[in-house]
């Protein structure tokens, strides 16, 4: 792919963007370059960013068809962003491309009858969930960043969250999606039925193709019924191998609404950041909720109050007052801010077979020795869904290459125990090589004739999920 190099903002006015604007008017297109670095980089901030020749600020669906099929009339290749909260670099952009912001499109309508909302990919998650319990209804997905991230961000991403436990994930509840292709093309896929298998599941693969397949620009989501009352329990643990084990035993008998987990670094760190109250001391800690309705909701706490202490737990707090509890979802939430302000992070979010979680653990421990790093881990521990945050003193070049090749042994770690380097941030640009690593030479094949048939000229974030370039044959080709 040739692109010709991208004209200087403000100095040396771009005649291919000024064509958009004319086209786009309104102030749809924003070139002026103060405006334009606020859309470079996403929440993965160790990341060089390229410089956008432009930003289009769609508000419908045809303004992303117009910059669509302009970006492949003049082959220029373009971010797709939400909030630009990605941890992977997924939102990251390159030089010379257009970053096609979807944040304006925020509308949504919920049908009660049916149990669906429709939604624009702007829409932020927590305005869905608002919107949604005006009717007695709810939208379960909920990452961490669900009061500042976007449903079109969350379906690029199939992004989790801390009730996937028991609730699953952002795919488990889009039922139909509207996509436009890099040649402008739209796709309406599914519907509002609660099942459809009519033609290839073309619906699920745009979810999680973090924006390298086509642009989301409307979602029809599944509701439920709202959530019932909630009970938590928080159990603290002399170590993470004793809290690991708890987490494999309560997975076997039941099905928490919420399994969370925090480490000591993670516990101190929120201590640090705003203080909640929490056991220092701990060697980890886990938070657990039932939703179960009626007397199941005390008889599952008291199951995993009884598997907690077997493990060998120290001490167990439990409340049926909801605030009460929310302090604690609340900490646990808290953690990406407070380990954020100890300095630059490399957030990962690998995810392994829950029963490999201890080991897995005691291995995040040594990594973080060896490299000499602090390493904080939360974790959806229910899922096997670890969250080591790597960080390093700003501006300090040696801890920074420390910080990278724990980084490196860490994506090497998920794959030796059965696991993936990604649960659910994505591949972004972070994890390109690591994914070429895990699934082989002939998945890679296989995924680039997908993104080859649906954006042939490798326009949509290039260097995303894929490795850009020419197709690896070999695992060994994949640099
Ligand atoms: C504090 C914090 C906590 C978090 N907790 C979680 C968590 O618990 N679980 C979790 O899964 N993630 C979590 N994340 C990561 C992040 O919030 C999610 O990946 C989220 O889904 C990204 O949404 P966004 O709107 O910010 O998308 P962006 O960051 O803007 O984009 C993410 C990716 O999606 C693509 N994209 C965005 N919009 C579209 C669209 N309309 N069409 C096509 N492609 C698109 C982008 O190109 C990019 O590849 C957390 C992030 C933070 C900062």
């Amino acid at each position: 792919m040739t692109n010709a190099a991208p004209a200087r903002l403000d100095t040396d006015p771009d005649p291919l963007v000024e064509a958009l604007a004319s086209t786009l008017p309104g102030g749809v297109v924003v070139m002026d370059s103060e405006r334009v670095e606020k859309y470079r980089h996403d929440r993965f901030e160790d990341l060089p960013a390229g410089h956008p020749r432009a930003v289009v600020r769609a508000q419908t669906t045809e303004q992303v068809q117009v910059a669509l099929r302009w970006a492949t009339e003049h082959r220029i290749p373009v971010v797709p962003r939400g909030a630009g909260t990605s941890l992977s670099g997924g939102a990251t952009a390159v030089d010379g491309c257009l970053v096609l912001s979807l944040e304006r499109m925020t509308g949504i309508q919920i049908d009660p009858d049916r149990r669906v909302a429709r939604a624009e990919p702007g829409a932020l998650n927590i305005s869905v969930k608002e919107a949604a319990a005006v009717h007695e209804l709810w939208y379960p997905p909920d990452p961490g960043s669900f009061r500042i991230s976007t449903i079109g961000g969350n379906i690029a991403t199939n992004a989790g969250g801390l009730c996937c436990v028991k609730y699953g994930v952002t795919a488990d509840y889009v039922l139909g999606l509207e996509v436009v292709l890099a040649d402008g093309r739209l796709l309406r896929l599914g519907g509002e039925t609660m099942k459809d298998v009519a033609g290839l599941n073309l619906r699920q693969l745009f979810v999680g193709s973090e924006g390298t397949l086509g642009v989301v620009t409307g979602a029809v989501l599944r509701l439920v019924p709202r959530q019932g009352d909630v009970s938590t329990l928080v159990a603290t643990f002399p170590d993470l191998v004793s809290a690991g084990t708890a987490v494999t035993r309560i997975g076997r008998t039941i099905r928490p609404a919420m399994l969370e987990l925090m480490d000591q670094v993670a516990i101190n760190a929120v201590e640090d950041f705003s203080p909640r109250g929490l056991d220092r001391d701990a060697g980890a800690l886990l938070i657990v909720q039932s939703d179960a309705p009626g007397r199941a909701r005390a008889e599952e706490i008291a199951a995993v109050e009884r598997l907690c202490h077997q493990a060998g737990c120290t001490e167990v707090l439990s409340t049926d007052d909801a605030d009460e509890g929310l302090m604690f979802v609340d900490a646990r939430r808290s953690s990406g801010d407070a380990v954020e302000a100890r300095g630059t992070l490399l957030a990962e979010d690998i995810c392994v077979p829950v029963d490999r979680l201890p080991d897995v653990l005691a291995e995040i421990a040594a990594i973080g020795e060896r490299h000499d790093l602090e390493i904080p881990v939360v974790a959806h521990a229910g899922d096997g869904n670890l969250h080591p945050g790597i960080v390093y003193p700003p501006g300090d070049a040696a801890a920074r290459g420390r910080a990278w090749r724990a980084f490196d042994d860490l994506m090497a770690l998920a794959p030796a125990y059965g696991g993936t380097v990604t649960g659910e941030h994505g591949v972004g640009r972070t994890k390109v090589r690591s994914l070429a690593a895990q699934v082989g030479a002939d998945v890679l094949d296989v995924s680039h004739a997908v993104k080859t048939a649906l954006d042939p000229l490798g326009l949509l974030n290039p260097g995303a999920l894929l490795p850009s370039g020419d197709r690896p044959t070999t695992l060994g080709d994949t640099t």
